[in-house]
Order: structure tokens, then sequence, then C-alpha cells
């Protein structure tokens, strides 16, 4: 069945100001009131799934069934090659209960130093972003994106979130932390992802 988002009042089932602030500005330019599960103060729900899709469902199921509303999830993480996909749906964890990120960049930059990964080729990674859309009578569409890239270090940039001053996407030679908003919306996993979403939604 043909479905469309355009003209709806969607919930995004994010508690993270820098995914909702990502989804206001891509979802911008079509007309679609946007809601928070932070806003909203709804209750986040324990990501127990090992998989994006699996993780992404929980948050929308659970958001939508507290509103009613469309609802919006991601569920996103860095998948470091020579850490065997780690720290992946845990990426979020990696930075314990205080969501110090600083920690969580230093964390895998030691496993990586630990395999002796120094050179660019050796320190591989891909940002990863699944969307689940969940419409109240129970239909339910995913989009995935993906950035391959490299992780740098030290920390570069002011902008962006969690990992982001550590990822540098291929073909480019800053991090995402480096890039204003508008050019980490225009080439971001979560964007890639979003695209898809459009095409088929709008
Ligand atoms: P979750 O999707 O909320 O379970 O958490 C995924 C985690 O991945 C986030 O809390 C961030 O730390 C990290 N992450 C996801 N997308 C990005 C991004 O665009 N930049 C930096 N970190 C990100």
């Amino acid at each position: 069945m043909k479905r469309t988002l355009r003209g709806e009042k969607v919930l995004i089932a994010t508690h993270n100001k820098g995914k909702l602030e990502e989804f206001r500005e891509i979802l911008a330019p079509f007309s679609v009131t946007v809601v928070s599960a932070g806003e909203l103060g709804l209750a986040e729900p324990e990501e127990t799934e090992s998989t994006f899709e699996g993780n992404a469902r929980i948050k929308a199921q659970a958001a939508m069934e507290a509103t009613g509303l469309i609802t919006i999830s991601d569920d996103s993480g860095l998948c470091v090659d020579a850490l065997d996909g780690a720290p992946g749906v845990y990426t979020a964890n990696w930075a314990g209960p205080n969501r110090d990120w600083m920690m969580a960049m230093r964390t895998v930059e030691e496993k990586l130093q630990a395999k002796g990964a120094t050179a660019a080729a050796q320190r591989t990674a891909s940002f990863m972003a699944t969307l689940c859309v969940l419409w109240p009578d129970g239909e339910e569409r995913f989009y995935v994106g993906k950035v391959p890239g490299h992780l740098s270090w030290p920390p570069r940039g002011a902008f962006g979130h969690g990992y982001d001053p550590v990822f540098v996407p291929d073909g480019e030679t800053t991090t995402y932390g480096e890039m204003s908003h508008e050019k980490k919306n225009s080439l971001s996993h979560r964007a890639r992802a979003v695209e898809k979403l459009v095409k088929d939604l709008f």
C-alpha cells in the first residue's frame, strides 16, 4: 500500500538532542510536524536486541504505544572493522551511564592501539543507521544508511555529537566533528537512511 508522511504529525523516538536536531533539519523541507520522545518525557525502553533493526523496532514500538502517533526511530552505531564490528549496537553503552564520549572514543582508540592499528587502512570503520517507521496500524518499514570511513586520533572538531570528532568518512579529510551541520547532514549515515525514507514516503 502507498504510504506517505506528508502533512502528518510524526514522533521521533529519541532522547538524543543531536539526533533530533539532525532529523528536524533533514525533514524541514517537508510539511511534517515533528515531536520527540524526549520533549514528551516518554520513558526510554531498554535496547535488548543484538541488531540495529531489532533495537530500532523496540524504540518505535514503545513510543508509538505511548502516544498513538506515527513514529520514526533510529538505532545507530559505529562498527570498527579491526574490532570485529564493535562497538556496533553497543556504541552508546561504551560511553557509560554519564554518556562520557571522550571516554568512549578513548576506549576505541586503546583497543586499536593494542592491535597495533596505526595506519588509516587498519583503522577502517563504518557509521550505520537503521530507521524504523511504525504506523499505529502495525505496519513497519526499515531504511538503512551506511558511511564507510576511518578513525583518526586525537579527536578533532567542535561540532556534532558522540564519536563525531574521530570519524573521517571516505573521500573526506575532515572528521564529522569538523563539518558544519549542513555538510554532515548532506553525507551522514542518518542522512542516507533518511534519503531512502524520503524517496519511499514523500
Ligand atoms: P543509539 O542509536 O541511541 O542506541 O545510540 C547510538 C550511538 O551511536 C549514539 O549515542 C552515538 O554515540 C553514536 N552515534 C550515532 N550516530 C552518530 C553520529 O552521527 N555521530 C556520532 N556518534 C553517533
